[in-house]
Parts: structure tokens; sequence; C-alpha cells
């Protein structure tokens, strides 16, 4: 496997080929008592910045996942980048220009190779008058000049404008005609898949020494180590890890790790999949503005494997965090009329081939609520993150995907990684992950799956695949169509059993 090419930054030491070989002995070694400078809970986005970030700052690391990287919040997002439009439109320049900020990096220097411009659309008809397609076209020219502000050029992502009904029903040819004065067209970033930055970040991470230990959970924390389980093995037992510092990464559950230090308010997102000949094989993305709602949209988003996303619905959730939240009845009707409103057809929950949801680990901020003067909403609660310390610990939560690079910076720099490693580093490290075979370049795993045996295999061998839900659910999404996933699964099985041949 490829060493981290040398030169930019220094400090890779290692490979960045993950596999259950590398993880039990590494897994032992701590075990065994030996001491790191970093102990990083939870393998989502920001667990997994925040163990680069440790390692290329020359500091001894090891991160630990109770199931597989991916395994929560950070597989169930819309998968964009963004530039921060959204926190404009709520007046919250300081969030949308550190947006803007990060999906720079992300885009021209972290994952180029994971990350494309996708056109979006906001078609001008009878559901948006003149008044409200002006003022959002403000708001995209305001979104422009910080894309400008934060170095992101025109020909990475090219300037909004308006265009014609002829033009607009050209890229989203599935748009109804009723009363489309034209369109509004703008450019963001979109992820090829959120559990692939996570992995991509993850081997980047074991590039410069980390240790990614998944199927390890922690049930206590301290300021010196945590409490583990080695969830993988079947006489793993329970035993201490050691640590000089202790981050907690973990997302939505961050609140029962920190004895209660950090508060949040999750709030619910739904999407829907659809084939894409069901709203017309679009090649932009089609955002319908949600009526009444203010600047809410909800969006139709063209994805390589030849689903269109819908989504996204916001809702407090409140109880107990589930393992995997599911969409309610409500939320697929809302989302469907939703986009229905700006197409030619009407969809209905027979198009729908999958579905998913996730939680935002959002802050609670009673100041925001009252701020938007609706107590139960938290469309508009903060995308801040927070950086908490708490006995001796700091725990990491909020924020979003495209901004966990800065994070996981502000979480190690709170520990005072400068002092005892070097300054950060993150923002001039290409990720690894180009290197992976191409859905293109091999069998099918059955006719019409956008996955080969070839990508199995290599999840195996390099990319930390334990178990054939990784194989389904986070190395490849097929797991997001159910009939894909029983088609595959036989696939999934072969392709962990040691020395078979799968195909
Ligand atoms: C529906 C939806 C759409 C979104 N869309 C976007 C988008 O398009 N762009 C964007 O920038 N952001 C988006 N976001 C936000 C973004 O997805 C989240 O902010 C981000 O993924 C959170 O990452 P995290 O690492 O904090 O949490 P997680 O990904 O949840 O990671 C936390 C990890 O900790 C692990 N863990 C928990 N407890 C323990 C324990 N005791 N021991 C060990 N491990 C543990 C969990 O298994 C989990 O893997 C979206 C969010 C949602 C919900």
């Amino acid at each position: 496997m490829s060493l981290r090419r040398s030169g930019a930054v220094p400090g890779a030491v290692a490979s960045d080929s993950l596999d259950a070989t590398r993880r039990a002995r590494e897994l032992a070694a701590l075990a065994g008592g030996e001491v790191v400078d970093v102990l990083v809970v939870g393998g989502g986005i920001v667990g997994t910045w925040a163990a680069l970030d440790a390692a290329s700052r020359g500091l001894s690391v090891a991160l630990i996942e109770r199931g597989d990287l991916a395994q929560g919040t950070s597989r169930w997002s819309s998968k964009l980048a963004h530039g921060g439009l959204r926190y404009l439109a709520h007046g919250d320049v300081g969030v949308a220009w550190e947006s803007a900020r990060e999906r720079a990096i992300l885009m021209d220097v972290s994952a180029p190779h994971l990350i494309r411009a996708l056109p979006f659309l906001i078609p001008l008809g009878g559901h948006v008058d003149r008044v409200a397609g002006a003022t959002m076209e403000v708001g995209l020219r305001l979104g422009d000049a910080l894309r400008a502000g934060a170095g992101t050029s025109r020909r990475r992502l090219p300037p909004a404008r308006r265009i014609s009904a002829e033009e607009a029903r050209q890229l989203a040819p599935g748009l109804s005609d009723r009363q489309l004065r034209g369109a509004l067209l703008h450019w963001d970033g979109q992820i090829e898949d959120d559990a692939r930055l996570v992995l991509a970040v993850a081997r980047t991470a074991a590039s410069y020494g980390a240790r990614i230990l998944t199927y390890v959970s922690a049930s206590k924390l301290r300021a010196d180590g945590a409490t583990v389980r080695d969830e993988h093995s079947d006489d793993g037992g329970t035993f201490d890890l050691h640590a000089r510092h202790v981050i907690n990464a973990t997302g939505v559950w961050a609140d029962t790790l920190s004895g209660g230090a950090v508060r949040l308010q999750p709030s619910k997102g739904s999407h829907l999949l659809v084939p894409a000949a069901a709203v017309g094989e679009p090649r932009a993305a089609v955002n319908a503005p949600v009526p009444g709602a203010g600047s809410r949209f909800v969006f139709a988003v063209p994805r390589a494997d030849g689903l269109v996303m819908i989504g996204i619905t916001d809702a407090p959730f409140d109880g107990p965090v589930p393992d995997v939240p599911t969409v309610d009845a409500d939320e697929e009707a809302f989302l469907l009329a939703s986009i229905s409103r700006v197409l030619e057809r009407t969809l209905t929950s027979q198009d729908v081939v999958g579905r998913y949801a996730g939680l935002r680990p959002l802050l609670a901020s009673d100041t925001d609520a009252d701020a938007v003067g609706d107590p139960t909403a938290t469309a508009d609660l903060s995308r801040r993150h927070a950086v908490v310390e708490h006995d001796g610990i700091v725990t990491v939560v909020g924020g979003k995907l495209t901004t966990a690079r800065r994070m996981a910076q502000d979480a190690l720099d709170r520990i005072g990684a400068s002092a005892s490693g070097g300054p950060c580093a993150t923002h001039r490290i290409q990720l690894a992950g180009a290197d992976r075979p191409a859905a293109a370049n091999g069998a099918a795993l059955a006719p019409g799956i956008p996955a080969t045996h070839e990508q199995l295999r290599f999840a195996v061998e390099h990319e930390l695949a334990l178990t054939p839900d990784d194989l389904l659910d986070r190395r490849t999404r097929i797991g997001l169509v159910p009939p894909w996933r029983t088609a595959a699964l036989d696939a999934a099985h072969a392709a962990l059993e040691p020395g078979v041949p799968t195909t």
C-alpha cells in the first residue's frame, strides 16, 4: 500500500492501509499498558479529523469507535460541502464564513478526489413571487462573495446567475413548466459519500501513525484514559486504555459521556431515495422552497449511483437517541409533497426505493430558540460547534461535516497540542483514498448494483471492513436500497472469508 507522500507536511510515518490484523496488533499494545498522548473517542467525521490533527502534529494517538467508522450521524448527511448560504440567510455571517473557508480547504486541498461541484436550481415559478426571487438572488450573490473571499475559484465553483426556463429544463428535465419564468443557478460542493470521507480521514490519520480501533466502546472516560470493551472479540472483555489527554467526539451521544457538561438538542433530518428516472434524470439539484417557511427548501440531489436524494426535514428530536433513526410516514409525505410542487410529475411512496434519517448533534441554545420565536423548531438552531472541558476531558460537538476539520483543530488547541506537538497542519494535508478500485473496473455484485467484488475485497484488505454491514452500509452504500442489500449479502459474507475468492 501507498505510504503517505512526504513533502508538504512532515511526519507521515506509516501505511494508510487498515485491516483486522493491524487493528488486533495495535489494540493489544494499548491493552498491554502503552500510554498515548491523545485518546479520541468516536469514529465519525469529527473524531477522525481529531485523530489526524493530533497525529500530524507528531503526537501519539488512538481513536476508538464502538461500531464501524461512520457508524453514527456522519453517514446520514446530505453529503454537501456547504458554503454557508443558509446561515447567511439567518444573518449568521460567522458560521457562513467558517463554512465557506472549510469548503475551500476540502475542495482544494483535502479531498478534491471526493468532492465535485454540483449545480443547484431554484425554479422561479408561481410559488416564488418576483420579490422573493430578487431576495434570493441577493443572497446568492452574497454567497458568491464568501466563496471568493474564502479563495474558491470561479472555475471550481462558478458564480450564481439567473437562467432561462429552457436552460433550467435542460438541466432538470423533470421540472414543471407551469408558470416557470426561469431559475436561479448556483453551485456548491457534493461529497461523493460521507462515510467514505470519514474513511479517507481515518486512513490518512493511520498514515501518520494513529491507531484506528473500530468496535471498541468506551463505558467511562477519565482525564487519563477510558474503560473500554472490545466488541469484535468474543472474549475481549473490559479493560483500561491510558492517555495523557482524552477527546470526546461522540456526536449526538456526547452528553452521555460528558456527565452533563454539554447539553444537546438533537434535530432529526430525513431523506428519501428515488430512481433518477422518476424525476427526469436531472443533472442539477433542484431546490423547492417550502411555502411559508422563509429560507427553507426541500431539495432533490442527483447522485452518482443513479438515485436522486430528496431531503430534508429538520425537527427537534426528544428522548433516547436510537442507533439508527428511521423516517416517519409524515416526514415522507412532507418531502414528497414539497418537491412535487416544482416537478412535472407528482411523486408518491411507490417511487421511493430507500430512506434514511439522522440526528444532528446540535447544541441546545435557549438564545437561538428564542430568536426564531418558536422553541419547538430546530431548523434555525445554531450550527456552531463547542469545545467544552470538564473533569480534564475535552468534548467537541455541534458543527457539521463541512466544518469538522476546524472543530478538531479547536479541540486539539484546547489540550495544548501546539505546545506538546506542533501547529495544526490538517489544512495542508491531502486525504488518502484516491487509490481504491472504481466501480466501473470490475464485475458488478449483481445486475444493476453499483459496486464490484474488487471494491469489497479492497475494503477488507485496506479499509478495515470487519463485518458484512461494514461492507454494505459504510464502504459501499448498497444497504440504502433494501433489495440491493439482499442481492449483495452473500458477496459481502464471501469477501470476509479468508482465502475465498469473491467472484
Ligand atoms: C440528516 C442530516 C443531514 C446533514 N447534512 C449535512 C451536509 O450536507 N453537510 C454537512 O456539512 N453537514 C451535514 N450534517 C451534519 C453532519 O452530518 C454532522 O454534524 C456530523 O456528521 C457529526 O459528526 P460527529 O463526528 O460529531 O458525530 P458522529 O458521526 O455521530 O460520530 C460519533 C461517533 O461516536 C461513536 N460513539 C458513540 N458513543 C461511543 C462510545 N461510548 N464509545 C465509542 N464510540 C462511541 C458513534 O458510534 C459515532 O460513530 C447533516 C446531519 C444530518 C443529521
